[in-house]
């Protein structure tokens, strides 16, 4: 556990300098800053791999259940190269003030595979899956903790986790995961809620800071399931953006990038690189770029004391979870930039995750206009409470948002009480 020997910098660092701030404004004693700052449950595991010339590799693998306060642990699986333990920690905390801030009956959760998806097989990606599920399976179920999509991974792999722990437990268990194809019991509206929801968090915080959409321009980091819908949806709304982001490029237009034609293009070839409705950017600069709006949607620690004195957008919006570290978030600060932390701006996924759940228990789809009104109606509802927070308490909004969110959690851990 992280207690005793917590890390100095990363995502676990940004993470419990967060919570420490904001166990001290809401005054706190230490036994309940350690019962928030450490997990309820890890599981590390080995995960051997049959690669499909016969050989065989061993990945780790990780499944980190922050909090059980306010009901079963919710959050993503991540396949990524450098995912560790402490990453996997950050994310899972990050999840049980996510839910909490949005209201769905959730603790947190986070897991992980220390493996590159780019560099396997299909079918070598269907194996590692199966294999991690069956070693988390003990830990994980409906009532438990319910995994979804996160980076490197998707709704099939979700479809693979479900079968799975299915055929381990003897009968269909929908409810298992989130995230999974539509005529699998996934919900309509779940595979671009995420962006939704950032897009929907951008246009109103635009407009709190008397900015509007149609003379606003924007940078979006990541093309993947949330930066291409978040760039396609603020488009959509009048919103000119100049810029987007892969792993392997970046494109920029002064006049605005056409987003269908890029996806078009990455369906093609892979990447943003060589988009022919651009010209090339550094990916570095991005972050930099003359625009009002920058949306990173990619991954953490990206904005940091470095280039946080030279970001020029007036609102940034975090799709991805910590973007931002710890030096950055006071550089911005201090120089009047506008954060809208990632437990506020990219809960949309987790809010349709919830009604997917919901369904599988009611064994009944809803519409897509429903999910998606609910959508923006709970993403609302937590806006208001936060700007209202922060006004009130002279907080940033990632104060207030984390503020609102432990006090939650913190009141449902009083009212259940310690056991034994
Ligand atoms: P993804 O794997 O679908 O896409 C990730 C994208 O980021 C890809 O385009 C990849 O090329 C790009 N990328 C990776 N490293 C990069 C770098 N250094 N610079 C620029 N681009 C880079 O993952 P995703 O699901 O879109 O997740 C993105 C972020 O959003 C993550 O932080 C994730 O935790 C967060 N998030 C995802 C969801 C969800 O529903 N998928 C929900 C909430 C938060």
């Amino acid at each position: 556990m992280t207690w005793s020997n917590p890390p100095v910098h990363g995502p676990l660092a940004d993470a419990l300098a967060q919570l420490a701030a904001t166990v001290e404004h809401l005054g706190y004693d230490e036994g309940m800053h350690q019962m928030l700052a450490t997990a309820r449950r890890e599981m590390q595991v080995s995960v051997p791999l049959r690669r499909d010339d016969g050989r065989v590799v061993v990945y780790s693998g990780y499944r980190v259940q922050h909090n059980f306060s306010r009901g079963p642990a919710k959050g993503g699986l991540r396949f990524a190269a450098n995912v560790d333990l402490d990453e996997v920690r950050a994310l899972a905390m990050w999840m049980t003030w996510k839910c909490a801030l949005v209201d769905v009956p959730y603790g947190g959760a986070k897991g992980g595979v220390a493996i590159e998806p780019r560099d396997h097989s299909q079918r070598e990606l269907e194996r590692v899956t199966r294999r991690y599920t069956s070693e988390i399976a003990p830990i994980i179920g409906p009532e438990v903790d319910i995994p979804a999509p996160d980076i490197g991974t998707n709704e099939q792999t979700m479809a693979w986790m479900m079968d799975t722990y299915s055929a381990l437990v003897g009968h269909t268990v929908q409810g298992v995961v989130t995230g999974k194809p539509v005529g699998l019991g996934g919900s309509r509206g779940r595979a671009t809620a995420t962006s939704r929801g950032v897009a929907h968090i951008s246009l109103m915080a635009m407009a709190a800071h008397g900015m509007k959409p149609e003379e606003a321009s924007a940078a979006v980091q990541g093309f993947g399931k949330v930066g291409r819908d978040a760039a396609r949806f603020l488009v959509q709304s009048g919103v000119t953006v100049r810029a987007v982001s892969d792993v392997d490029g970046a494109v920029f237009s002064e006049h605005g990038l056409d987003i269908a034609h890029l996806g078009a293009h990455v369906d093609r070839t892979g990447s943003v690189a060589g988009f022919e409705g651009g010209e090339a950017l550094d990916p570095a600069d991005l972050v930099t770029l003359d625009i009002d709006v920058l949306v990173p949607a990619a991954v953490e620690g990206v904005i940091t004391a470095d280039n946080a004195g030279h970001v020029q957008a007036s609102i940034v919006v975090e799709g991805a979870n910590g973007p931002t570290t710890k030096e950055a978030d006071a550089i911005l600060l201090e120089r009047g930039v506008v954060v809208v932390p990632d437990i506020l701006a990219n809960a949309g996924g987790v809010i349709v995750s919830y009604f997917e759940w919901v369904q599988a228990h009611q064994a009944y789809q809803w519409s897509e206009r429903e999910v998606n009104d609910r959508l923006e109606e709970r993403l609302t509802t937590a806006w208001h409470a936060v700007i209202e927070y922060a006004s009130a308490h002279s907080l940033t909004y990632r104060a207030a948002a984390t503020a609102l969110a432990v006090r939650r959690v913190t009141e449902a851990h009083r009212q259940r009480g310690l056991y034994p």
